[in-house]
Protein backbone atom coordinates (compact mmCIF):
# COMPACT_ATOMS: atom_id res chain seq x y z
CA UNK A 1 0.00 0.00 0.00
CA UNK A 2 0.95 3.36 -0.96
CA UNK A 3 1.25 5.39 2.67
CA UNK A 4 2.24 9.02 3.39
CA UNK A 5 3.39 10.36 6.54
CA UNK A 6 3.04 14.13 6.85
CA UNK A 7 5.47 15.05 9.38
CA UNK A 8 9.47 14.13 9.53
CA UNK A 9 9.60 14.41 13.26
CA UNK A 10 10.65 11.23 16.18
CA UNK A 11 6.37 9.97 15.69
CA UNK A 12 7.14 10.54 12.01
CA UNK A 13 9.95 9.19 10.90
CA UNK A 14 9.50 6.02 13.37
CA UNK A 15 5.93 5.29 11.94
CA UNK A 16 7.16 5.64 8.42
CA UNK A 17 10.00 3.16 9.33
CA UNK A 18 7.70 0.18 10.79
CA UNK A 19 5.17 0.93 7.75
CA UNK A 20 8.09 0.56 5.48
CA UNK A 21 9.10 -3.10 7.57
CA UNK A 22 6.00 -4.25 6.66
CA UNK A 23 6.07 -3.90 2.79
CA UNK A 24 4.50 -0.79 2.17
CA UNK A 25 5.53 2.06 -0.84
CA UNK A 26 6.22 5.18 2.15
CA UNK A 27 7.16 9.06 1.83
CA UNK A 28 7.62 10.97 4.31
CA UNK A 29 6.38 14.79 3.62
CA UNK A 30 8.38 17.57 6.15
CA UNK A 31 9.18 21.39 4.18
CA UNK A 32 11.39 21.16 6.55
CA UNK A 33 14.74 19.21 6.93
CA UNK A 34 14.15 15.98 9.54
CA UNK A 35 13.44 16.79 13.18
CA UNK A 36 14.01 20.02 13.01
CA UNK A 37 10.83 20.35 15.55
CA UNK A 38 9.86 19.47 19.20
CA UNK A 39 12.08 16.29 18.30
CA UNK A 40 14.98 18.44 17.67
CA UNK A 41 16.10 19.79 21.30
CA UNK A 42 14.48 17.68 23.75
CA UNK A 43 15.81 16.38 26.98
CA UNK A 44 16.81 13.38 25.10
CA UNK A 45 15.28 11.12 27.92
CA UNK A 46 13.66 7.62 26.99
CA UNK A 47 12.44 7.31 30.55
CA UNK A 48 9.57 4.46 31.18
CA UNK A 49 9.13 5.88 34.58
CA UNK A 50 7.29 9.08 33.01
CA UNK A 51 3.70 7.78 33.68
CA UNK A 52 2.60 11.19 35.94
CA UNK A 53 0.52 12.87 34.15
CA UNK A 54 1.25 17.01 33.78
CA UNK A 55 -2.25 17.82 35.58
CA UNK A 56 -2.32 16.13 38.93
CA UNK A 57 -4.45 16.06 41.90
CA UNK A 58 -3.45 19.67 43.83
CA UNK A 59 -1.89 21.45 40.66
CA UNK A 60 -4.09 24.39 41.15
CA UNK A 61 -2.98 25.85 44.08
CA UNK A 62 0.60 26.06 42.93
CA UNK A 63 -0.18 27.54 40.23
CA UNK A 64 -0.20 31.47 41.25
CA UNK A 65 2.97 30.07 42.64
CA UNK A 66 5.00 29.21 39.80
CA UNK A 67 3.35 31.93 37.60
CA UNK A 68 4.89 34.75 39.80
CA UNK A 69 8.02 33.35 40.31
CA UNK A 70 11.13 34.61 38.13
CA UNK A 71 12.78 31.32 37.92
CA UNK A 72 9.04 29.61 37.94
CA UNK A 73 8.77 26.60 35.32
CA UNK A 74 5.57 28.01 33.80
CA UNK A 75 4.11 31.22 32.31
CA UNK A 76 1.73 32.79 30.00
CA UNK A 77 2.04 34.94 27.24
CA UNK A 78 -1.37 37.19 28.61
CA UNK A 79 -2.20 38.00 25.20
CA UNK A 80 -2.87 33.96 24.54
CA UNK A 81 -4.96 33.65 27.60
CA UNK A 82 -8.42 33.46 25.58
CA UNK A 83 -7.21 30.86 23.42
CA UNK A 84 -5.78 28.98 25.69
CA UNK A 85 -8.26 28.63 28.53
CA UNK A 86 -10.23 26.20 27.48
CA UNK A 87 -7.50 23.94 27.30
CA UNK A 88 -6.27 24.78 30.75
CA UNK A 89 -9.83 24.42 31.96
CA UNK A 90 -10.08 20.92 30.20
CA UNK A 91 -6.12 20.27 31.77
CA UNK A 92 -6.94 21.13 35.21
CA UNK A 93 -10.61 19.10 34.64
CA UNK A 94 -7.94 16.02 33.68
CA UNK A 95 -6.09 15.99 37.66
CA UNK A 96 -8.62 13.93 38.98
CA UNK A 97 -7.40 11.13 41.10
CA UNK A 98 -9.35 8.52 39.01
CA UNK A 99 -8.29 10.15 35.58
CA UNK A 100 -4.84 10.77 37.06
CA UNK A 101 -4.38 6.75 37.60
CA UNK A 102 -6.26 6.07 33.97
CA UNK A 103 -4.11 8.63 32.10
CA UNK A 104 -0.84 6.59 34.12
CA UNK A 105 -1.74 3.36 32.91
CA UNK A 106 -2.33 4.09 29.42
CA UNK A 107 1.15 6.13 29.89
CA UNK A 108 2.92 2.84 30.92
CA UNK A 109 1.41 0.86 28.22
CA UNK A 110 3.05 3.14 25.52
CA UNK A 111 6.47 3.90 27.54
CA UNK A 112 7.20 0.64 29.11
CA UNK A 113 10.07 -0.87 27.01
CA UNK A 114 10.94 2.98 25.45
CA UNK A 115 14.54 2.30 25.42
CA UNK A 116 14.47 -1.29 23.90
CA UNK A 117 12.50 -0.48 21.13
CA UNK A 118 14.16 2.72 20.46
CA UNK A 119 17.10 1.27 20.62
CA UNK A 120 15.28 -1.88 18.13
CA UNK A 121 15.32 1.41 15.46
CA UNK A 122 18.59 2.77 16.61
CA UNK A 123 20.10 -0.61 15.42
CA UNK A 124 19.10 -0.87 12.42
CA UNK A 125 20.38 3.13 11.78
CA UNK A 126 23.86 2.32 13.02
CA UNK A 127 23.33 4.52 15.76
CA UNK A 128 23.20 2.55 18.81
CA UNK A 129 26.27 4.31 20.43
CA UNK A 130 23.67 7.19 20.75
CA UNK A 131 21.60 5.56 23.25
CA UNK A 132 22.64 5.00 26.93
CA UNK A 133 20.88 3.13 29.77
CA UNK A 134 22.54 5.19 32.71
CA UNK A 135 19.56 5.53 34.23
CA UNK A 136 18.02 8.83 35.96
CA UNK A 137 17.93 11.10 38.67
CA UNK A 138 15.10 13.16 40.19
CA UNK A 139 16.14 15.60 42.67
CA UNK A 140 14.82 17.82 45.47
CA UNK A 141 16.14 20.29 47.47
CA UNK A 142 13.24 19.24 50.44
CA UNK A 143 11.62 16.45 52.07
CA UNK A 144 8.52 18.61 51.95
CA UNK A 145 8.85 19.29 48.82
CA UNK A 146 9.53 15.43 47.48
CA UNK A 147 6.62 14.86 49.70
CA UNK A 148 4.48 17.15 47.83
CA UNK A 149 4.80 14.61 44.74
CA UNK A 150 4.02 11.50 46.98
CA UNK A 151 0.92 10.60 44.61
CA UNK A 152 3.53 10.66 41.66
CA UNK A 153 5.46 8.25 43.66
CA UNK A 154 2.66 5.68 44.01
CA UNK A 155 1.57 5.68 40.37
CA UNK A 156 4.75 4.53 39.26
CA UNK A 157 5.09 2.24 42.46
CA UNK A 158 1.71 0.92 41.08
CA UNK A 159 3.18 0.67 37.28
CA UNK A 160 5.82 -1.81 38.75
CA UNK A 161 8.93 1.24 37.91
CA UNK A 162 11.76 0.27 40.05
CA UNK A 163 13.56 3.06 41.68
CA UNK A 164 15.29 4.00 44.57
CA UNK A 165 15.10 6.83 47.16
CA UNK A 166 18.48 8.46 48.00
CA UNK A 167 19.55 11.16 50.77
CA UNK A 168 22.37 13.83 50.43
CA UNK A 169 25.31 11.39 50.77
CA UNK A 170 24.46 8.76 48.58
CA UNK A 171 23.16 11.58 46.08
CA UNK A 172 26.70 13.10 45.95
CA UNK A 173 28.18 9.49 45.46
CA UNK A 174 26.06 9.17 42.64
CA UNK A 175 26.98 12.22 41.21
CA UNK A 176 29.85 14.49 42.91
CA UNK A 177 28.56 17.46 40.59
CA UNK A 178 25.97 18.04 42.07
CA UNK A 179 25.14 21.15 44.93
CA UNK A 180 24.57 19.90 48.29
CA UNK A 181 21.53 21.92 48.47
CA UNK A 182 19.56 19.17 47.34
CA UNK A 183 18.68 16.99 50.18
CA UNK A 184 16.88 13.85 48.97
CA UNK A 185 16.87 12.27 45.21
CA UNK A 186 15.21 9.19 43.36
CA UNK A 187 17.43 6.52 40.92
CA UNK A 188 15.53 5.24 37.65
CA UNK A 189 18.13 2.79 37.27
CA UNK A 190 16.23 1.30 34.07
CA UNK A 191 15.77 4.65 32.34
CA UNK A 192 17.68 5.38 29.45
CA UNK A 193 18.87 8.66 27.08
CA UNK A 194 19.97 9.93 23.94
CA UNK A 195 23.02 11.97 23.56
CA UNK A 196 21.27 13.85 19.98
CA UNK A 197 18.12 13.16 19.29
CA UNK A 198 18.72 15.48 16.14
CA UNK A 199 20.93 13.14 15.14
CA UNK A 200 19.64 9.74 16.19
CA UNK A 201 16.40 10.82 14.21
CA UNK A 202 18.08 11.24 11.32
CA UNK A 203 20.00 8.70 11.11
CA UNK A 204 16.91 6.48 11.14
CA UNK A 205 15.27 9.19 8.61
CA UNK A 206 19.11 7.89 6.41
CA UNK A 207 17.74 4.13 7.52
CA UNK A 208 14.56 5.03 6.10
CA UNK A 209 15.54 6.11 3.26
CA UNK A 210 18.43 3.48 2.41
CA UNK A 211 15.89 0.80 2.56
CA UNK A 212 13.55 2.45 -0.11
CA UNK A 213 11.77 4.92 1.63
CA UNK A 214 11.08 8.30 0.09
CA UNK A 215 11.49 11.62 1.82
CA UNK A 216 9.36 15.15 0.23
CA UNK A 217 10.30 18.29 1.39
CA UNK A 218 6.54 19.70 1.08
CA UNK A 219 3.66 21.15 3.08
CA UNK A 220 0.73 18.90 3.46
CA UNK A 221 -2.60 20.98 3.38
CA UNK A 222 -5.37 18.91 3.30
CA UNK A 223 -6.90 14.99 2.08
CA UNK A 224 -8.19 14.15 -1.62
CA UNK A 225 -10.60 12.10 -1.64
CA UNK A 226 -12.66 9.90 -4.41
CA UNK A 227 -15.81 9.69 -3.46
CA UNK A 228 -15.60 8.90 0.01
CA UNK A 229 -12.34 6.65 -0.64
CA UNK A 230 -8.72 8.65 0.47
CA UNK A 231 -6.84 8.65 -2.22
CA UNK A 232 -3.87 11.07 -1.87
CA UNK A 233 -2.60 13.97 0.50
CA UNK A 234 -2.91 17.33 -0.70
CA UNK A 235 0.45 19.28 -0.50
CA UNK A 236 2.85 22.67 -1.85
CA UNK A 237 3.94 19.92 -4.47
CA UNK A 238 0.25 19.18 -5.68
CA UNK A 239 -1.33 15.78 -4.64
CA UNK A 240 0.05 13.38 -3.78
CA UNK A 241 -1.67 9.67 -4.30
CA UNK A 242 -1.74 7.19 -1.55
CA UNK A 243 -4.13 4.64 -0.11
CA UNK A 244 -3.21 5.32 3.23
CA UNK A 245 -2.06 8.61 5.41
CA UNK A 246 -0.35 9.32 8.71
CA UNK A 247 -1.06 12.23 10.59
CA UNK A 248 2.00 13.65 12.39
CA UNK A 249 2.77 16.77 12.23
CA UNK A 250 3.66 17.51 15.73
CA UNK A 251 2.14 20.93 17.09
CA UNK A 252 0.35 21.94 13.70
CA UNK A 253 -1.80 18.56 13.27
CA UNK A 254 -4.90 20.15 14.68
CA UNK A 255 -5.93 22.13 11.86
CA UNK A 256 -5.21 18.54 9.44
CA UNK A 257 -7.69 16.54 11.63
CA UNK A 258 -10.13 19.11 11.33
CA UNK A 259 -10.43 18.87 7.97
CA UNK A 260 -11.18 15.24 8.30
CA UNK A 261 -13.95 16.01 11.19
CA UNK A 262 -11.82 15.72 14.24
CA UNK A 263 -12.23 18.77 16.41
CA UNK A 264 -9.57 18.04 19.20
CA UNK A 265 -7.76 20.06 21.74
CA UNK A 266 -4.02 20.29 20.70
CA UNK A 267 -2.41 23.46 21.94
CA UNK A 268 1.39 23.64 22.33
CA UNK A 269 3.57 23.81 25.42
CA UNK A 270 6.57 25.52 24.47
CA UNK A 271 9.87 24.51 26.16
CA UNK A 272 13.69 25.86 25.76
CA UNK A 273 16.53 24.76 25.87
CA UNK A 274 19.96 26.27 25.81
CA UNK A 275 23.73 23.88 25.73
CA UNK A 276 26.76 24.84 27.29
CA UNK A 277 29.95 23.50 25.66
CA UNK A 278 32.27 22.13 27.54
CA UNK A 279 31.11 22.71 30.88
CA UNK A 280 32.86 22.79 34.34
CA UNK A 281 30.67 19.99 35.45
CA UNK A 282 29.11 17.48 33.62
CA UNK A 283 26.19 14.94 35.54
CA UNK A 284 27.07 10.91 33.81
CA UNK A 285 23.22 10.25 33.76
CA UNK A 286 20.22 12.95 33.29
CA UNK A 287 19.27 14.34 36.98
CA UNK A 288 15.76 16.28 36.71
CA UNK A 289 15.35 19.14 39.24
CA UNK A 290 12.03 18.31 40.67
CA UNK A 291 10.70 22.29 41.80
CA UNK A 292 12.36 23.81 38.84
CA UNK A 293 10.91 21.52 36.47
CA UNK A 294 14.14 21.08 33.72
CA UNK A 295 16.25 18.36 32.89
CA UNK A 296 20.50 18.41 32.75
CA UNK A 297 21.47 16.32 30.18
CA UNK A 298 25.11 14.92 29.28
CA UNK A 299 24.89 15.05 25.27
CA UNK A 300 27.39 14.96 22.55
CA UNK A 301 27.37 18.86 22.52
CA UNK A 302 27.74 19.45 25.54
CA UNK A 303 25.38 19.86 29.14
CA UNK A 304 21.63 20.35 27.48
CA UNK A 305 19.66 22.43 30.50
CA UNK A 306 15.87 21.43 29.02
CA UNK A 307 12.20 22.05 29.91
CA UNK A 308 9.94 25.00 31.42
CA UNK A 309 6.12 25.34 30.13
CA UNK A 310 5.10 28.19 28.30
CA UNK A 311 1.35 28.83 26.56
CA UNK A 312 2.23 31.69 23.34
CA UNK A 313 0.58 29.46 20.47
CA UNK A 314 2.37 28.93 17.44
CA UNK A 315 3.34 31.64 15.98
CA UNK A 316 4.64 34.33 18.97
CA UNK A 317 8.69 34.54 19.03
CA UNK A 318 10.61 33.13 21.83
CA UNK A 319 11.21 34.94 25.06
CA UNK A 320 15.03 34.47 25.16
CA UNK A 321 14.72 35.01 28.51
CA UNK A 322 13.21 31.93 29.79
CA UNK A 323 16.07 30.09 28.16
CA UNK A 324 18.39 32.13 30.02
CA UNK A 325 16.65 31.61 33.19
CA UNK A 326 17.36 27.74 32.60
CA UNK A 327 21.24 28.92 32.70
CA UNK A 328 20.58 30.12 36.52
CA UNK A 329 18.87 27.33 37.19
CA UNK A 330 21.62 25.23 36.08
CA UNK A 331 24.01 26.89 38.50
CA UNK A 332 21.84 26.32 41.68
CA UNK A 333 21.89 22.33 40.37
CA UNK A 334 25.78 22.20 39.69
CA UNK A 335 27.75 25.12 41.16
CA UNK A 336 30.64 24.62 39.45
CA UNK A 337 29.02 26.28 36.40
CA UNK A 338 29.68 29.82 35.26
CA UNK A 339 26.99 31.99 35.86
CA UNK A 340 27.40 33.63 32.77
CA UNK A 341 28.43 32.02 29.14
CA UNK A 342 29.65 33.93 25.94
CA UNK A 343 27.97 33.19 22.49
CA UNK A 344 30.60 30.73 21.52
CA UNK A 345 29.68 28.46 24.46
CA UNK A 346 25.86 28.96 24.65
CA UNK A 347 23.55 27.81 22.55
CA UNK A 348 19.58 28.38 22.88
CA UNK A 349 16.05 26.83 21.45
CA UNK A 350 12.60 26.82 21.58
CA UNK A 351 10.29 23.88 20.59
CA UNK A 352 6.71 23.54 20.25
CA UNK A 353 5.76 20.46 22.24
CA UNK A 354 2.49 19.38 21.05
CA UNK A 355 0.16 18.65 23.76
CA UNK A 356 -3.25 17.63 24.88
CA UNK A 357 -5.22 18.64 28.14
CA UNK A 358 -5.17 15.32 29.46
CA UNK A 359 -1.75 14.41 29.07
CA UNK A 360 -2.12 11.72 26.55
CA UNK A 361 -1.57 11.48 23.29
CA UNK A 362 -4.04 11.25 19.73
CA UNK A 363 -3.44 7.46 18.04
CA UNK A 364 -6.19 6.26 16.58
CA UNK A 365 -7.74 6.19 13.27
CA UNK A 366 -9.74 9.41 12.16
CA UNK A 367 -13.04 9.81 11.65
CA UNK A 368 -13.58 10.09 7.74
CA UNK A 369 -10.95 7.52 6.72
CA UNK A 370 -10.16 4.18 8.65
CA UNK A 371 -7.41 4.99 6.09
CA UNK A 372 -6.10 7.78 7.79
CA UNK A 373 -4.46 7.46 11.04
CA UNK A 374 -3.39 9.79 13.69
CA UNK A 375 -0.11 10.19 15.77
CA UNK A 376 0.30 13.42 17.48
CA UNK A 377 -0.05 14.94 21.06
CA UNK A 378 2.43 13.57 22.49
CA UNK A 379 3.62 16.47 24.86
CA UNK A 380 6.27 15.58 27.16
CA UNK A 381 7.27 12.25 26.08
CA UNK A 382 7.29 12.23 22.14
CA UNK A 383 10.89 11.04 21.84
CA UNK A 384 10.46 8.25 24.31
CA UNK A 385 7.00 7.04 23.09
CA UNK A 386 7.93 7.33 19.77
CA UNK A 387 8.70 4.07 18.67
CA UNK A 388 5.79 1.99 20.06
CA UNK A 389 3.56 5.32 18.53
CA UNK A 390 5.15 4.16 15.56
CA UNK A 391 4.45 0.77 15.62
CA UNK A 392 0.89 1.05 16.70
CA UNK A 393 0.16 2.93 14.04
CA UNK A 394 1.81 0.44 11.35
CA UNK A 395 -0.63 -2.24 13.24
CA UNK A 396 -3.73 0.09 12.73
CA UNK A 397 -3.54 0.45 9.07
CA UNK A 398 -2.12 -3.00 8.52
CA UNK A 399 -5.20 -4.03 10.12
CA UNK A 400 -3.51 -5.79 13.01
CA UNK A 401 -4.64 -5.85 17.10
CA UNK A 402 -2.77 -3.23 18.65
CA UNK A 403 0.60 -4.29 21.02
CA UNK A 404 -0.58 -2.00 23.69
CA UNK A 405 -4.22 -0.60 24.60
CA UNK A 406 -4.78 2.46 22.73
CA UNK A 407 -8.53 3.31 23.83
CA UNK A 408 -7.52 6.03 25.71
CA UNK A 409 -5.64 7.50 23.14
CA UNK A 410 -8.64 8.14 21.21
CA UNK A 411 -9.15 10.92 18.60
CA UNK A 412 -12.93 10.20 19.74
CA UNK A 413 -12.60 10.70 24.02
CA UNK A 414 -13.42 14.53 23.86
CA UNK A 415 -16.67 14.12 22.03
CA UNK A 416 -18.56 13.72 25.28
CA UNK A 417 -17.58 17.16 26.80
CA UNK A 418 -16.30 15.59 29.82
CA UNK A 419 -12.90 15.66 28.43
C1 LIG B 1 12.26 21.54 26.09
C2 LIG B 1 11.69 20.19 25.73
C3 LIG B 1 12.18 19.05 26.35
C4 LIG B 1 11.64 17.80 26.04
N1 LIG B 1 12.18 16.67 26.59
C5 LIG B 1 11.71 15.45 26.24
C6 LIG B 1 12.34 14.28 26.71
O1 LIG B 1 13.34 14.32 27.42
N2 LIG B 1 11.81 13.07 26.36
C7 LIG B 1 10.71 12.98 25.56
O2 LIG B 1 10.25 11.87 25.30
N3 LIG B 1 10.12 14.09 25.05
C8 LIG B 1 10.60 15.31 25.36
N4 LIG B 1 10.03 16.43 24.83
C9 LIG B 1 8.85 16.30 23.99
C10 LIG B 1 9.21 15.83 22.58
O3 LIG B 1 10.27 16.60 22.08
C11 LIG B 1 7.99 15.95 21.67
O4 LIG B 1 6.86 15.33 22.26
C12 LIG B 1 8.25 15.26 20.33
O5 LIG B 1 9.41 15.79 19.75
C13 LIG B 1 7.08 15.41 19.38
O6 LIG B 1 7.46 14.79 18.17
P1 LIG B 1 6.59 14.98 16.88
O7 LIG B 1 7.21 14.18 15.80
O8 LIG B 1 5.15 14.75 17.21
O9 LIG B 1 6.67 16.56 16.58
P2 LIG B 1 7.82 17.42 15.87
O10 LIG B 1 9.17 16.96 16.24
O11 LIG B 1 7.49 18.85 16.12
O12 LIG B 1 7.63 17.06 14.34
C14 LIG B 1 6.52 17.49 13.59
C15 LIG B 1 6.98 17.71 12.18
O13 LIG B 1 5.84 17.99 11.36
C16 LIG B 1 6.23 18.93 10.40
N5 LIG B 1 5.02 19.56 9.88
C17 LIG B 1 4.24 20.49 10.49
N6 LIG B 1 3.23 20.83 9.68
C18 LIG B 1 3.37 20.08 8.56
C19 LIG B 1 2.62 19.99 7.35
N7 LIG B 1 1.52 20.72 7.15
N8 LIG B 1 3.07 19.14 6.39
C20 LIG B 1 4.17 18.38 6.59
N9 LIG B 1 4.91 18.44 7.70
C21 LIG B 1 4.50 19.28 8.68
C22 LIG B 1 7.16 19.87 11.15
O14 LIG B 1 8.00 20.58 10.24
C23 LIG B 1 7.92 18.90 12.03
O15 LIG B 1 9.13 18.46 11.43
C24 LIG B 1 10.56 17.70 25.11
C25 LIG B 1 10.10 18.85 24.46
C26 LIG B 1 10.66 20.09 24.75
C27 LIG B 1 10.15 21.30 24.02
Amino acid sequence: MKVVVIGGGAIGVSAASWLLRDGHEVTILDPDPIAEGASFGNAGCLNPSSVVPMSMPGNLPKIPGWLLDPLGPLSIRWRYLPQITPWLIRFLQAGTPARVRDQSAALRGLLHDSVELTMELARNAGAQDLIRRQGHLVVYRSQQAFDGDAMGWQLRRDAGIAFTVLHQEELRQLEPSLSRDYRIGVFFPDNGHTTNPNRLINAMAEAFQRDGGTILRAKATGFAFDGETFCGVQSSHGVIGAEAAVVAAGAYSKALASQLGDTLPLDTERGYHVVIQAPEATPRLPIMDAEGKFVATPMEAGLRLAGTVEFAGLTANPDWRRADKLLTLGGRLFPALSPQYGDQRLTRWMGRRPSMPDSLPVIGLSDRSNRIAYAFGHGHIGLAASARTGLLVSELLGGRTPSVPITAFSPRRFRHGDR
